[in-house]
């Protein structure tokens, strides 16, 4: 089991073997779902006291198991958010596996986290935070966004002192439903600010609902911006959020798990304008930097605050934050054990260059301008707002939802494309979310025309 003998041998082939198909196929087959009792007869459990043959596994998978998973990684796949992982860091993924990177501390990790630093520093730079700032890749925007709230609230307590517990956080009603989570599990309030007529949080919409709920104002301790909301792809007005922020001296979150990408694309860039005054962002490479399941990062202006709040006290861990401890991942988010999980993009975008991704990122722009533009011109469909990013809302004039979704399941019955869809202001319509630079406009006339 841990040494490499002439099954490991026939077993890292087979292995190897099927990865390199997998990364072959051009286009991936999109996939279905399957009901659990069609899996339960198809692929009876192997887990047993003896084990079986690797084959057996294997076929297990790549016969049964790997088809019954719809693959969003596939050009067709547009519905929720897209995945589109390069090959180099899919490739690049394997080889943190096979290192059995710890990426706690610096101590154990120095390499991986130097290199996961890089890219760390690569997009605070983008944002515009000061050269001091840092922090960490978590598993996802959840995490992200919890972590980054924990702090602000900490942050807030101490400097309020005792006897003062803020637990307020300002937020849209577009805000990612991790935010909500987050208050729950951290048991703090939202207060909900209306959004401005292009659904934008705004800072004239934050002083709005602080009027209204005056009682409430002096409770808040941080606000929420969205760089890119998931179900439109709006960018709240970050500029104005941070004034308000700075007046009232709130701790100023952006939540650009989508979007933030984008500020690496001149034609989106300025809609990001005030994200340089933020006191933490989380970005999503397993988003919309073609980075592979799970990655985001978290940024700190100051990380010495999330240092204060997250570092883990335990008497066999005082080893990592000796004199030696020069950044240790962990201190910066909610976990303890992390994968250097923000390597397979450090690979990937050493190898690719920045520029090669500006271009896919201005790729997937264009083609979603284009598509908004189709279902203009289409007289059976109606666009319902200008894309600022790569997620296109319209309906079908007369359609209920019920014939939404068929038309949605048999789209993927036939293999055209996963599209599901969505609500907007309580409408059922349907959504288009781009994210693959290989989504044609050929595809998307021929979904269109399924919809006459
Ligand atoms: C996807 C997303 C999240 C949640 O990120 P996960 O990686 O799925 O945990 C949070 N906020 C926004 C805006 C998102 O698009």
């Amino acid at each position: 089991m841990h040494t490499f003998d002439a099954d490991t041998e026939r077993l890292t082939a087979a292995v190897i073997d099927y990865v390199s198909q997998r990364l072959r196929l051009n286009p991936v087959p999109l996939d279905h779902g399957v009901d659990p009792a069609t899996l339960a007869a198809s692929a009876p459990s192997l887990i047993s006291e003896a084990g079986h043959p690797f084959e057996i596994v294997l076929e297990q998978f790549s016969d049964v198991l790997a088809p019954a998973v719809i693959s969003c990684d596939s050009p067709r796949f547009l519905s929720f958010i897209p995945a589109a992982p390069t090959k180099a860091s899919l490739l690049f993924d394997m080889v943190v596996s096979s290192s059995s990177l710890s990426g706690i501390s610096w101590l154990e990790a120095a390499g991986a986290i130097h290199a996961e630093n890089s890219v760390l520093r690569f997009l605070s730079d983008l944002a515009g935070l000061p050269s001091e700032a840092g922090g960490c890749f978590v598993s996802g925007g959840s995490a992200g966004n919890l972590s980054a709230l924990v702090t602000a609230r900490d942050t807030a307590r101490r400097r309020d002192g005792a006897g003062r517990r803020r637990s307020t956080i300002v937020v849209s009603d577009q805000a990612h439903s991790s935010i909500s989570n987050t208050a729950n599990i951290i048991d703090v309030e939202l207060l909900t600010a209306p959004t401005d007529h292009e659904h934008r949080l705004t800072d004239a919409g934050i002083r709005a609902a602080l009027e209204t709920h005056h009682e409430r104002a002096d409770d808040v301790f941080a606000v929420v911006g969205t760089g890119g909301t998931t179900n439109a792809g709006i960018v709240d007005d970050l500029a104005g959020i941070a004034r308000v922020a700075e007046e009232r001296s709130w701790w100023f979150h952006a939540d650009c798990a989508y979007g933030g990408a984008a500020l690496l694309a001149p034609s989106v860039r300025d809609r990001f304008n005030g994200i340089e005054h933020v006191d933490s962002f989380i970005v999503d490479p397993h988003k919309f930097l073609f980075a592979p399941f799970d990655c985001a990062a978290l940024l700190y202006r100051d990380p010495e605050l999330a240092r204060r709040t997250h570092t883990q006290d335990a008497s066999y861990l005082d080893v990592i934050h000796g004199p030696d401890s020069v950044w240790n991942p962990t201190d910066y988010a909610y976990h303890l054990t992390r994968r250097a999980r923000g390597l397979p993009l450090w690979f990937s975008l050493a190898v690719h260059g920045w520029g090669a991704y500006r271009n896919a990122i201005e790729t997937v722009l264009a083609t979603t301008r284009a598509a908004a533009q189709r279902i203009e011109a289409a007289p059976h469909l109606e666009l319902i707002r200008a894309p600022e990013l790569s997620v296109v809302l319209f309906r079908r004039p007369g359609w209920t939802s019920v014939q939404y979704e068929r038309w949605s399941t048999s789209l993927l019955d036939d293999q055209i494309a996963f599209v599901t869809p969505s609500k907007w202001q309580g409408e059922t319509v349907a959504r288009f979310a781009f994210l693959h630079p290989d989504t044609t406009l050929e595809l998307i006339d021929e979904i269109l025309e399924t919809m006459r």
